[in-house]
């Protein structure tokens, strides 16, 4: 198997995956991103545990990556809730690394409700530590966020500089990194942290009042509505295509140098994007597929309090320690996720084809 798309240490973690099957755990298996992993997990012949309580997660986000492997026994699912230690702890037998995605990723609702917010992803991530502790796992790697950075002016972000924090979401994540490195030091769990940016592709939810940009940007345009840009459209932000934050999770879990772990690193493509020119992006891609998107204008609105004006990653240190090396970069991720959105919208029926 020769794949250009595939960076070379991935490509070669990959063949080892194929040659020695191993077994995965991935909380918020139904959600975006845990589906993905999922499905990038069983695609190379692993077995796979997934547990979700689909609070915002779907089940048909799990048939679509899972579907055509609950029969042949690789895949098993626990329904149940993180803040349920027991549940977490029938998930964790006989795991060999785990992949805990599961968190309320809203950062308005852990404002409205920064209780809910700390209980699943505070509380339900030191559940997830301990049944990994007790149950031998070999590693335990989690989705950390680039919201850490708070209001740090320092560009790109480096691991070592962040600033204040800015939602009770961010410090439900800075709470996840102390934990994971506190469980690495007093028990020996090997832990990795990865902070994602604005991550984007299939499967990520468009509806919902917090949906993030690119897909909401995406039904709005294949629905004839008007996109609202917040503040001038300067705005930068660095978006990541699924893939790659996939890749740097099975590089995290599965990396030999122990002196790797223990820590949390950038996961991004590198690059800025302003959402001007995210706008161009989405609508001159979407317009093959519905071509009354050319004729499209954002509708800007006055900036939003608390929104950073720019946002990249410096992703030396995920290079150098786990290889990781990102191959899509926003335009070529954009057409991936924005073919998929436009077969969904199809697969849906007339109203949304049509829209
Ligand atoms: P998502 O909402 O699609 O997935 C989260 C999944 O966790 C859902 O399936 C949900 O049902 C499940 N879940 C929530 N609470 C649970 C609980 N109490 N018990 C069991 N399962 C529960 O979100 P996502 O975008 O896939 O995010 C995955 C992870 O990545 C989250 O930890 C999020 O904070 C983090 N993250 C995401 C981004 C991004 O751009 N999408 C950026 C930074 C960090």
């Amino acid at each position: 198997m020769k794949d250009l798309s595939i960076a070379p240490r991935y490509h070669q973690l990959r063949e080892e995956l194929v040659a020695e099957p191993r077994t995965w755990l991935v909380t918020g298996a139904a959600g975006f991103i845990g589906s993905n992993i999922v499905e990038e997990l069983l695609g190379l012949g692993q077995q796979v545990v997934g547990l979700d309580n689909f609070s915002t997660g779907f089940a048909a986000n799990l048939d679509d990556a899972a579907g055509a492997h609950r029969a042949d026994g690789r895949f098993r699912f626990v329904e149940g809730d993180i803040r349920d230690l027991t549940r977490c702890r029938e998930a964790c037998a006989g795991v060999d690394y785990v992949i805990h995605e599961a968190a309320l990723a809203s950062v308005p609702e852990s404002i409205a409700d920064p209780i809910e917010s700390a209980q699943v992803n505070v509380d339900g991530t030191i559940n997830m530590l301990v049944a990994a502790r007790d149950a031998g796992v070999r590693r335990f790697v989690y989705a950390s966020s680039s919201a850490v950075y708070g209001d740090t002016t320092a560009i790109p972000a480096r691991e070592g500089v962040t600033g204040q924090l800015l939602s009770p979401y961010a410090a439900t994540k800075a709470t996840n990194e102390m934990y994971a490195a506190l469980f690495q030091r007093t028990y020996g769990l090997h832990t990795v942290g990865l902070r994602y940016f604005n991550v984007f592709g299939r499967r990520q939810d468009p509806n919902g009042a917090y949906a993030a940009v690119i897909p909401r940007w995406v039904d709005k345009l294949l629905a004839d509505e008007p996109c609202e840009i917040y503040g001038d459209g300067e705005t930068t932000r660095d978006f990541c295509y699924v893939s790659d934050v996939v890749q740097a999770n099975l590089l995290a879990a599965t990396v030999c140098d122990e002196s790797a772990t223990g820590q949390a690193y950038n996961v991004a493509c590198g690059a800025e994007t302003s959402l001007n020119e995210l706008f161009q992006m989405i609508q001159s891609g979407l317009t093959r597929y519905h071509p009354a998107v050319a004729d499209a204008r954002p509708r800007y609105q006055s900036a939003r309090q608390g929104d950073i004006r720019r946002s990249v990653a410096d992703i030396a240190r995920a290079r150098a320690a786990l290889g990781y090396m990102p191959v899509f970069h926003a335009a070529t991720g954009l057409a991936q996720a924005l073919k998929w959105y436009a077969s969904r919208a199809q697969s849906l029926g007339p109203k949304a084809a049509s829209a």
